[in-house]
This record gives C-alpha cells, sequence and structure tokens, in this order.
C-alpha cells in the first residue's frame, strides 16, 4: 500500500482501539458492578497492550519515516506526522520490558497509595513512592532531554514546556498572590453564604447541571451526563464526548461547577472537527489548553456576575433555599476565598499555590535534590509559607493526590498553566466580543463558544500549546493576565 495511505490505515485502526479502550474506562467508573472489575482490568489491560503495540509497531515506524521524507503533504497531514512521530519516538525509546515493569509497579503504588491514604500513613507508602521517582528519572533519561530530567516528563503534558520556563512564571505569580490572599482574607469583607447550608437532593441538582450544560452548548446528541466519584470527561469516540460529575447534598454549588468544568471539556472536544478524527490531531493542543477550556467555563464564566443574573431565578427555582436571594448575593456566595489543604476544594484565587508547591517538590524529587522522606515536612512548611494553613495529618497533605502515586511527574503544572492560558484567552476574547457581558446575562454563550470553535477548537493538536496561545492572543505565556483578573474581580467581590 501506498504509505500515506497506509499511514492512514494504521491510525484508524489504532483509533477504534482507543475508542473501545475509553468507553471501557467510563463505564468501569460509572456503572460496572462490583465483581466485573476483575474481568474488566484484565480486558482493558490486553486491548491496552495491543494497542500499545500497534502504537510502536515497526510498520508504524517504516512508513512515519518514509512520510517524513516527503514535501507533498497537506498541511494537517504533515501536522499528523509530526505529532504521531513524536510520540512514536518517545514511546519506542522506552524498552517494552521495562514499561511492563512500571505498569506493575505502578497499580501496585496507587493501591498503597490509596491504603496509606486512609490510614494517613506516609511511612506505609514512602518506598512505593521511592520507586515512582525512580521510574520516573529512567524514563527521563530514556526520552532525552537537554536541561534537566523534568522537562523530559513535562513533555508528555504539555509539550514544549520546560522547567526553566515554569519557574520563571511561578516566581512572580507568587509573589503578588501570596500577599493578595493576605490582604482578602485579613481585610476583606468574605461573602455571605448562610442560605447555601440546606440540603439539595441530587435529582434537582442533576436537573440543574442539565439545563447549565444546555445552556453552555454541550451537544447531548453527541454525549451524556452520568455520575461518578471523581468526576472525568471522556471522548469515546466520533460524536461521542461523554461528561460525569458528583453532586453533593450538603453542598448546593459542587456538583454544578463540576459540570461546567467538565463541559468546558466537553466543549472543545465536541468542537473539533470531524475530518480530523483519527489522525492523531484530534485531541486537544495539551493538557493545560484542555485546562483552559475547563476552566473558562467554571470560573471565568460560571463564576462571574453575568452569569448568575442569568442562572439565578433557575438556581432559585431548583433549590428553594435561595429563593428571594439576590443574584449579586449569590455571586458572591460562588465566589468565597478560604485558604484550605485540599486542592480540588480549592477557590480560583488559593489554587494556583496548590500546583506550584507541588511543581518545586516534584522539581526536587526529580532532579534528585529533594529526598521522599523529607516531603511530609517541606509539603507543611510550604503550605504554612503560601496559604498559612498547616494540615494536621499527612492524607490532607502531601497523600491527598493520586498522581505521584501512579508515577504522574509533571502533570501538576498544567492545571496551574490552564488558569493561565484561561486568562489570557479570555481577555483577547473580551476585545474581540465587547457585550460578553450581556450575552451572558442573557444566557446567551453562543458567541463565546463559536469563538473558541474557531481559534482553539478547529485546530485540534496540530499546534503546540506554545504557538496557539501566541497566534490566538498576540503573545507568548505571560500570568499577568491571571493576575489582572484575580486581583480585579476579588478586590471588588471582598470590596477592598
Ligand atoms: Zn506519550
Ligand atoms: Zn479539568
Amino acid at each position: 500500500m501506498e504509505a500515506l495511505a497506509s499511514y492512514k490505515a494504521q491510525l484508524r485502526e489504532i483509533g477504534k482501539l482507543d475508542s473501545a479502550i475509553s468507553l471501557l474506562h467510563w463505564d468501569q467508573r460509572t456503572g460496572l458492578p462490583r465483581k466485573g472489575q476483575d474481568a474488566r482490568a484484565e480486558v482493558i489491560g490486553a486491548l491496552s497492550k495491543r494497542q500499545f503495540e500497534m502504537a510502536t509497531s515497526d510498520e508504524l515506524g517504516a512508513t512515519l519515516e518514509a512520510l517524513e521524507a516527503r514535501d507533498d503533504l497537506s498541511c494537517e497531514e504533515a501536522a499528523s506526522v509530526r505529532v504521531v512521530g513524536r510520540e512514536y519516538r518517545r514511546h519506542k525509546a522506552v524498552p517494552p520490558d521495562f514499561y511492563e515493569r512500571f505498569a506493575v509497579a505502578s497499580s501496585r503504588s496507587e493501591a498503597a497509595w490509596e491504603r496509606a491514604r486512609a490510614a494517613s500513613d506516609f511511612a506505609a507508602f514512602k518506598g512505593h513512592l521511592e520507586e515512582m521517582v525512580d521510574f520516573a528519572r529512567r524514563f527521563a533519561a530514556y526520552y532525552g532531554y537537554e536541561e534537566s530530567p523534568y522537562d523530559a516528563l513535562i513533555e508528555e503534558y504539555e509539550p514544549g514546556m520546560t522547567s526553566r520556563r515554569l519557574a520563571a512564571i511561578v516566581a512572580p505569580l507568587r509573589e503578588k498572590l501570596v500577599p493578595f490572599i493576605e490582604r482578602l482574607t485579613e481585610a476583606g469583607a468574605a461573602p455571605d453564604a448562610q442560605f447555601l447550608q440546606s440540603p439539595f437532593p441530587m435529582q434537582a441538582q442533576r436537573a440543574l447541571s442539565l439545563r447549565a450544560l444546555r445552556a453552555i452548548g454541550y451537544d447531548f446528541e453527541a454525549g451524556r451526563l452520568d455520575t461518578t466519584v471523581h468526576p472525568f470527561t471522556i471522548t469515546a469516540g466520533p460524536g461521542d464526548v461523554r461528561v460525569t460529575t458528583r453532586f453533593l447534598e450538603d453542598d448546593p454549588l459542587s456538583g454544578l461547577f463540576s459540570s461546567l468544568h467538565e463541559g468546558g471539556h466537553a466543549l472543545y472536544d465536541q468542537g473539533i472537527p470531524d475530518r480530523l478524527t483519527w489522525t492523531g490531531l484530534d485531541q486537544g493542543a495539551s493538557f493545560g489548553i484542555h485546562e483552559s477550556q475547563s476552566r473558562m467555563w467554571e470560573n471565568l464564566v460560571g463564576r462571574s456576575r453575568a452569569f448568575w443574573t442569568y442562572f439565578a431565578p433557575h438556581f432559585a427555582e431548583a433549590y428553594p433555599a435561595a429563593r428571594g436571594v439576590s443574584s449579586e448575593a449569590l455571586y458572591r456566595a460562588a465566589n468565597r476565598v478560604t485558604p484550605s489543604f485540599i486542592r480540588v476544594e480549592a477557590d480560583e484565587v488559593t489554587y494556583n499555590l496548590h500546583i506550584m508547591l507541588r511543581f518545586e517538590l516534584e522539581q526536587g524529587l526529580i532532579s534528585g535534590e529533594t529526598s521522599v522522606g523529607d516531603l511530609p515536612d517541606l509539603w507543611r512548611d510550604a503550605m504554612e509559607r503560601y496559604l498559612g494553613v498547616v494540615p494536621e495529618d499527612d492524607a490532607q497533605g502531601v497523600l491527598q493526590d493520586v498522581h505521584w502515586s501512579a508515577g504522574m511527574f509533571g502533570y501538576f503544572p498544567s492545571y496551574m498553566l490552564g488558569n493561565l492560558y484561561g486568562a489570557q484567552l479570555f481577555a483577547a476574547i473580551r476585545e474581540a466580543l465587547p457585550d460578553l457581558d450581556e450575552q451572558f446575562a442573557r444566557g446567551d454563550f453562543s458567541e463565546l463558544l463559536s469563538w473558541l470553535r474557531e481559534h482553539v477548537h478547529r485546530v485540534g493538536r496540530a499546534e503546540d500549546p506554545g504557538m496557539l496561545i501566541e497566534r490566538v492572543t498576540g503573545k507568548p505565556l505571560d500570568p499577568e493576565y491571571f493576575l489582572d483578573y484575580i486581583t480585579g474581580k476579588f478586590s471588588d467581590v471582598y470590596g477592598l
């Protein structure tokens, strides 16, 4: 077969397997009966192994090489070859038996972490974490890097990003955020949220989330909403982008914002053009850009004054305790800032500090400057300096996240980058669409979505994040946009 046709056929086969695996994962995390768990893990393992073999086959390697030598490919074909080729070489650099040992060790480590977290027993997990750090360093050596082994790991999530650039973003951000949070908590007027204390039945919460998802343009003919323990979005194939959420009866806003967050991820995937299906380009530009979309819909839209002008009556209809509460009071209640121990519960202002702390620690672990045994103390110390609160135990400290236990180092910065990309994109959007607030207040989010479709979603993974952000906003990533947004909004909410 001709090289290009063979290449496309191979990617389609890999894509179809991917689709099957994703659907099995979705089912595993939403409705799979407990007794089916063991067999399911085996099925997913077998299909994943097959998929990995295809994605690293010599046949694919030879086709990539043939195509890389050609100059008659379309832009999209060339981008596909570049992106798929890069992934191919990364995966090919790792010996299969090493990868298999890692897979076994990481699933054991994750199980050990779960037990250690439940008992808040860091010592029981320490050995596993040391092993994961060692694996990560060896992965970095296989992948190769110029300056720091950590760079080789970030590349998986944020192509083109380096620890040097991250450090240059983190330092000024931290210098301004830490004193701002102090001012908010000491001199600001915290919003009242008393009226949010009565329970909110799950069924009514679900109806409200469905309404919000419809309003922002999520296509229910190409997706569905289910509940799970740790909310996620998954593309089970073309025309099938599913969201999940979690409703807490005693927290009326948590489920709604988690739906908007996942809805933002889903709008991105639903917006990727059909012609990119199974080309290696049919996903977001990076984890950070993906997170910019989810956080934009959750925070810059969902926690905006204009959104609550529109949404307050619907909210009060579903949640009787909010009847008679003004949209302004709801807006303010949705924007309380509380320095806390747990990253996933953090507000817009404090969130990035949770990430900076993790970035600094994991960078130290990978470079060898930090030893695993010192983590609990370093964690408490950084929490004290950044947020002024110290967790009482390791379950609420160093043991709270799954990532390191599964050997995922270099992932955390994507969350912070998502906030920064989101604010920078939104500043460009505000310039292009000056009456955005009036539109939101009417419940009309279609122009925002069209703008994102045209400028961000349309290219899928054809552009790296650095290139995308510069093309769309005219500037490289600059944390000032986020700082301006945060200090402006919260000075207003807290009456500073
Ligand atoms: Zn990879
Ligand atoms: Zn997300």
